[in-house]
C-alpha cells in the first residue's frame, strides 16, 4: 500500500499540470483503511451527532466511571471516542499513529491539549504555565522526531495555543489596551519584541504591577519555544480562539513575526489563524499580508471558519454589544471564499514568501482552493497545504493525500484524563461539523456494506 501510496505522490506532486479535475471526495479512498477503523469511525461519528452526549458529556463519563470503573470505562473510552480522535499517550503510540496516516500520505499537527476556561481563575500562576511551556518544548522535539516516520516529508508543523502560556485575563486586558482610542504606543510588536529579547522587565501602563511581571514571564515563555521549534526546524502555527482575546494574540505573533519570519531566515516560522466567520477578517487579512511583505516578512496563515460561534453570540448579547461573527453561514462561507482567494494570490504572487493552510473539512472549500490552484500555477506540495481534524472528513483528507496535495491532521495527545475535557469542548464546539457527517457516516456504511457483500476482497483489515 506504501508503495501505491508513494508512486501516486511521486507522479502528482510538483507544478500542476493538464486539466483540472475535481477530486472526488466519494469515499473511493476509503478502501486504504481497515474494516476495524471504519466502522469505528461509523460508529463514534454517529454518536457524536447525538446533542446529549455532546452537551452532557463529562457527565457521562463520570458516571460511566463509577457504574462500570475507571478500568472498564477507560477501556470502552479507548475503543471509541479517545480512539477515533486522539493519537495515543505516549510517543511510541504516536509515532505508531503518525506512521499509519504516513502510508496514506497524510502528515501530523501535533496539538498539545490543554484546556483552561476563558475566564478562569483556578489555574493561574506562573508554574502551570511554565508546566505547560515544557509540554510544548516535548511536543516540538515529538513533532521533529516523526519527520519521516514513513510517508511524505515536507514541512514539520505544529499547533501553539498561546493561552497556554499567558493567562487569558491578561490577553483580556491587552485587548481593552489595543482597543481604546489612540491605543498605547507602549503595545508596539516592536516594543514586545525588544523586551522578548532583552528579557527586561516590560512596563505597560495600563496593566498592573503583577500584570507587567506576567506579560514578561509570558513574552520570556514564548520566545523560549519559538527558539528552540526554530532550532528544530518546526513551523508553529498559533490558534485564533475568542474576539475578547484575539487582538493580543495577533499582537503577540506579530512580535514573535518580527523576530522569526524573515524570508531570508526561511520563515514563516509563526502563523496566525484567520476566522472567516468574523465580519472584520479579509479586511485583518488583507492589511496583515501587505503589512508583512512591506516589513520583509514572510506571512503565515491558518484559515478557518471559527469555532467558536454560540459562545460569540452568547456574549455579544449579554453585553449589549455587536455581534462580531456573520449572520449566517451562507455569509462565512462567502467570506471564506473571499479571504481564501486573497491568500492564494497572495500566494502566487509571493511564492515560499507567503504559506497558507486550508483548515476546513468543507468540501466546496476545498475545491475552491484546488481549483485556484491549478488556474494560477501553485504546486500541490508547496506553500498551500490543507488540514483537518483526526478522526474527521476522512474522505476528503485521503482523496487530497492521495492526490498529492500537502495534508495534515490536527493531532491531540496525552492521557484519557487530559484528553477527555478537551475533546468535548472541541465536540462542543464543533457540533455542526458533527452533525454535518452526515455524508461521511454515508460514504463509510457503503464502503462497509461492499465489504460485507464480498465485493472487498484485498481490503485492508
Ligand atoms: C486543522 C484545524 C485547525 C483549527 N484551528 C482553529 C483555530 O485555531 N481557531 C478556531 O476558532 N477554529 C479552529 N478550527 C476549527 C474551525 O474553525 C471550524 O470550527 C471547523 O473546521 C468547521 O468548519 P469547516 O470549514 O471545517 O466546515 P463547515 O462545517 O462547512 O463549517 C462550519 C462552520 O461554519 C460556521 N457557521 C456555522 N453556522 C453558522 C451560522 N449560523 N452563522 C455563521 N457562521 C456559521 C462556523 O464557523 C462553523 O464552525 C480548526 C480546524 C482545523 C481542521
Amino acid at each position: 500500500m506504501m508503495l501505491r501510496t508513494c508512486r501516486a505522490l511521486c507522479s502528482q506532486a510538483g507544478p500542476p499540470s493538464g486539466d483540472w479535475q475535481p477530486l472526488r471526495f466519494d469515499g473511493g479512498a476509503f478502501h486504504l483503511k481497515g474494516t476495524r477503523e471504519l466502522t469505528r469511525a461509523l460508529l463514534v461519528l454517529r454518536l457524536c451527532a447525538w446533542p446529549p452526549l455532546v452537551t452532557h458529556g463529562l457527565a457521562l463519563q463520570a458516571w460511566s466511571q463509577r457504574l462500570l470503573g475507571s478500568r472498564f470505562s477507560g477501556a470502552l473510552l479507548r475503543a471509541s471516542i479517545y480512539g477515533q480522535f486522539v493519537a495515543g499517550e505516549t510517543p511510541e503510540e504516536v509515532r505508531g499513529c503518525v506512521q499509519q496516516l504516513g502510508t496514506v500520505s497524510l502528515r501530523p499537527l501535533l496539538a498539545v491539549p490543554i484546556e483552561e476556561e476563558p475566564d478562569s481563575a483556578v489555574k493561574t500562576g506562573e508554574a502551570w504555565y511554565e508546566g505547560n511551556l515544557s509540554a510544548m518544548l516535548r511536543c516540538v522535539d515529538l513533532s521533529r522526531s516523526l519527520l519521516g516516520t514513513s510517508g511524505p516529508t515536507g514541512n514539520v508543523l505544529m499547533q501553539l495555543k498561546v493561552t497556554a502560556l499567558t493567562s487569558t485575563r491578561l490577553c483580556k486586558e491587552l485587548t481593552s489596551c489595543i482597543q481604546r482610542p489612540g491605543a498605547s504606543p507602549e503595545l508596539s510588536p516592536e516594543r514586545l519584541a525588544e523586551a522578548m529579547d532583552s528579557g527586561r522587565g516590560l512596563q505597560v501602563s495600563c496593566l498592573s504591577t503583577e500584570q507587567n511581571q506576567h506579560l514578561q514571564a509570558s513574552l520570556s515563555r514564548l520566545q523560549r519555544v519559538v527558539q528552540h521549534a526554530r532550532a528544530r526546524h518546526v513551523r508553529l502555527l498559533v490558534d485564533a480562539e475568542y474576539t475578547s482575546l484575539n487582538p493580543a494574540l495577533s499582537l503577540l505573533v506579530a512580535a514573535l513575526a518580527l523576530r522569526w519570519n524573515s524570508f531570508r531566515e526561511g520563515g514563516p516560522w509563526v502563523w496566525n489563524t484567520y476566522q472567516a466567520y468574523l465580519k472584520d477578517t479579509h479586511e485583518r487579512l488583507r492589511r496583515d499580508a501587505e503589512a508583512a511583505h512591506r516589513a520583509g516578512l514572510a506571512f503565515g496563515v491558518k484559515l478557518v471558519r471559527g469555532a467558536y460561534l454560540d459562545k460569540e453570540r452568547e456574549v455579544a448579547q449579554l453585553h449589549g454589544t455587536n455581534d462580531p461573527t456573520q449572520p449566517d453561514y451562507e455569509a462565512t462561507n462567502q467570506s471564506y471564499r473571499r479571504c481564501l482567494e486573497l491568500m492564494l494570490t497572495q500566494v502566487s504572487q509571493h511564492g515560499p514568501g507567503c504559506h497558507l493552510m486550508v483548515a476546513s473539512h468543507n468540501e466546496e472549500s476545498v475545491h475552491q482552493a484546488t481549483r485556484r490552484m491549478w488556474e494560477l500555477g501553485i504546486p500541490l506540495d508547496g506553500p498551500v497545504c490543507f488540514g483537518q481534524l483526526l478522526g474527521m472528513c476522512d474522505h476528503v483528507s485521503l482523496a487530497l493525500g492521495q492526490a498529492g496535495y500537502a495534508v495534515y491532521k490536527s493531532i491531540p495527545y496525552g492521557s484519557l484524563e487530559e484528553v477527555i475535557p478537551y475533546l468535548i469542548r472541541r465536540a462542543q464546539e464543533n457540533r455542526s461539523v458533527l452533525r454535518g457527517a452526515r455524508r461521511e457516516w454515508e460514504l463509510l456504511s457503503q464502503e462497509l456494506r461492499r465489504r460485507l457483500l464480498g465485493q472487498g476482497l484485498g481490503a485492508p483489515r
